[in-house]
């Protein structure tokens, strides 16, 4: 034989020798190594150096299967554009066992070139072709038999051996499946020279198929199943490559076509063949099985299915969850530090919305059952992470709720006939008005979040700032009240003081009553701003009453302290002894009396003492006794005590001394006249 140049492009000599630097081709993968490892780089082919990283389900897996040196990897290299070993003619080297990968060039197509599987022909590792048998059938949809048109009705041959192998690994695996899970062998018959037609040469491989399957010990309850109910065939030949080059280039040409062309009559890669693998699951789904097959546990490909779903759908949500944590970031300082975030409501529901698209974009393609769990707890994790912010929100809406509620207060009560109830019920409205508007705006869809107990909390708080409120608001007018009545007791009470005499008490009495019926207009006024009941009116009309009456009596005792007593004595004092009837001061003569005007004078001004002595309540007016209740820590009597015996007894004493001096002035005044 001529060696084929064309289909040498890779050096074989080492079986490790990079393939991938061949840049026209798409670098191919040892799935499967010598020791039957498994790669780890099944995924960064799919992402990285092939294109399949998004393709979904939008992509295809295909094998090749058949005797050593059939031409298969020949084959693929011609149909899709791959680089996979080709055996050298001139050194005859067995190319590298195990399973190779690549994705074809320009083709959503990746293919599986297996190689070692003729064991049996080399009386060797029949327990590799197994498991590559079994693998191959777990993970493609189209298995493609490549033999020479001379092994064809080699019944005990090679190729037989394998496909009873594969036949039984499939049932195996799809047994319970009849019907559902095909899976699609493509007989590719090598060397066709054409004597025998392809009808009468698939006609032998149909029977010499059926006599294997109907060999094989079936599982149980599967006894009477057909091959057709889990596999279609398809035959084809190609002509003679070296014979016929031409020829096998255009069959080669014809045979892609079933590889790519949807509309192909006969196009390989049907829907039922499909075994539901995402590209981004390929990995972990392939690798699975392959650990399946080496721990020689049993392969039940719905259980792949599903465990290859919660790992993808876990990867996904991670993901998506990277993403997530990373936008709704921007919402914690400002909520934190007490802000209200603009549109946070469609914010994060963009947020979510984001995440959940992006989830479901990958994860749905897996295992329906799986995918619903998963993605009810990817929203409920989204949703708790989110709750947070909600909270924190309606947290934050509160406290700008009973800001605007007190300033709301403030204000209107500081306008003249503001209503205090009308005011609160306005406003507690109005701020429980916006409070629901931000809180609906926040309160997401497919949650449980709910504003109804900060709504309530918000309610009750809002009731207790406007009592406290009220409390403190009123607190401020008696004040005021109480500011107001001292100035209109000060003055006058001091007044009536200064002139003492015996209508004294009685101008302090009508001071007094005059005084609190003033307060009590004013009271009685802002009544209708506190929305006082007739009660609490009453209660502050007999409060205003006493406070007056102790700031009256405060006033009666400021008044009648030593040095103000002694100061109104020697006032009338010097009125009476050092000034005429008329007003006019008075010259001693020498032979005037200074003792008896002096003595007059005083004992008139003593007397005033005891008018001191106790307030008289008598209301000149109404002319009856003025009185007030008693009440805790105040006692209306000893209210009006004044000057007790021994004060008064004081006071007279020193007035006297004092007046001692006026008499003396006097005495000296006169001698001072008479010397000039
Ligand atoms: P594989 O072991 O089945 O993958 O076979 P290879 O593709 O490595 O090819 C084995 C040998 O068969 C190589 O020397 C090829 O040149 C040769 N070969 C490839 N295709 C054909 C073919 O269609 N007819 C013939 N006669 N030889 C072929
Ligand atoms: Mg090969």
């Amino acid at each position: 034989t001529v060696p084929d140049v064309m289909d040498a492009p890779i050096p074989t000599g080492k079986a490790s020798a990079p393939a991938d630097t061949k840049s026209a081709h798409l670098p191919r993968l040892h799935l499967i190594d010598e020791q039957q490892k498994f790669s780890q780089e099944l995924s960064t082919y799919i992402n990285e150096k092939w294109t399949l990283k998004d393709a979904g389900f939008n992509y295809n897996v295909a094998a090749v299967f058949g005797s050593q040196s059939t031409g298969k990897s020949t084959l693929l290299n011609r149909l899709f554009g791959t680089s996979f070993d080709v055996m050298n003619e001139t050194a005859r080297q067995q190319t590298t066992k195990g399973i190779w990968m690549s994705q074809g060039k320009d083709m959503k197509v990746l293919i599986m070139d297996v190689e070692g599987t003729d064991g049996r022909e080399r009386g060797e590792d029949q327990d590799f072709e197994r498991k590559s048998a079994l693998f191959s059938v777990a993970t493609s949809e189209v298995l493609i038999v490549n033999l020479w048109e001379h092994q064809v009705g080699l019944y005990n041959g090679a190729n037989m051996g394998l496909l009873k192998t594969v036949f039984e690994v499939n049932l195996q695996l799809f047994g319970g499946n009849r019907g559902k899970e095909k899976t699609l062998l493509l007989f590719v018959i090598r060397d066709h020279v054409g004597a025998t037609p392809l009808i009468n040469l698939s006609n032998t491989l149909r029977a010499d198929l059926e006599r294997i399957w109907h060999g094989l010990s079936k599982p149980e309850g599967l006894e009477d199943c057909q091959i057709t109910d889990y596999f279609d065939f398809m035959f084809t030949t190609l002509a003679h490559k070296l014979l016929q080059p031409d020829k096998f280039n255009s069959d080669v040409d014809q045979l892609r076509l079933r590889f790519t062309e949807a509309s192909d009559p006969n196009y390989v890669f049907q829907p039922q063949y499909s075994k539901r693998v995402p590209a981004d699951g390929l990995h972990i789904y392939a690798g699975g099985i392959w650990d399946k097959i080496m721990t020689n546990k049993d392969l039940d490909l719905p259980t792949q299915q599903e465990l290859l779903a919660q790992y993808r759908c876990d990867e996904i949500a991670n993901s998506a969850f990277i993403v997530f944590q990373e936008k709704i970031k921007e919402f914690r300082q400002p909520i934190e530090s007490g802000s209200i975030v603009e549109d946070l409501g469609p914010k994060m529901k963009d947020i979510r919305g984001v995440a959940m698209k992006s989830f479901d974009k990958d994860a749905s393609r897996y295992h329906a059952d799986v995918y619903q769990r998963k993605r009810s707890e990817v929203l409920t994790k989204a949703n708790t992470m989110l709750e947070a912010y909600f909270l924190g929100q309606l947290k934050n809406l509160h406290k700008k709720a009973v800001n605007s509620f007190s300033a709301n207060l403030q204000q209107a009560l500081r306008q003249e006939g503001a209503e205090f109830s009308v005011v609160v019920a306005a406003s507690k409205k109005d701020v429980m008005d916006s409070f629901l508007e931000g809180a609906k705006a926040i309160t997401l869809e497919e949650t449980e979040w709910s504003y109804e107990e900060e709504l309530y909390q918000l309610e009750q708080g809002l009731r207790e700032f406007a009592t406290a409120q009220r409390e403190k608001e009123l607190n401020k007018m008696l004040t005021s009240l109480e500011k107001h009545l001292r100035k209109e007791l000060d003055e006058p009470v001091g007044l009536a003081l200064n002139n003492p005499g015996p209508g004294m008490w009685g101008r302090v009495i009508v001071i007094y009553q005059r005084t609190v019926e003033d307060g009590e207009v004013l009271l009685h006024k802002r009544a209708r701003t506190f929305d006082l009941t007739e009660q609490e009116q009453a209660e502050l009309v007999v409060n205003l009453r006493r406070q007056a009456w102790v700031l009256l009596t405060k006033k009666v005792q400021e008044e009648s302290v030593d040095g103000m007593m002694l100061l109104k004595l020697r006032n009338r004092f010097e009125e009476k002894f050092r000034y005429d009837e008329h007003g006019l001061p008075r010259v001693w003569k020498p032979d005037d009396d200074i003792d008896t005007p002096f003595r007059k004078a005083r004992d008139e001004t003593v007397e005033l003492v005891p008018l001191f002595a106790k307030i008289n309540t008598l209301d000149p007016v109404k002319g009856e006794n003025f009185e007030l209740e008693p009440a805790e820590d105040f006692d209306f009597d000893q209210s009006l005590k004044v000057l007790s015996e021994t004060r008064q007894q004081e006071i007279t004493t020193k007035f006297k001394r004092e007046s001692d001096a006026f008499y003396l002035e006097a005495k000296r005044s006169v001698v001072a006249t008479q010397a000039k």
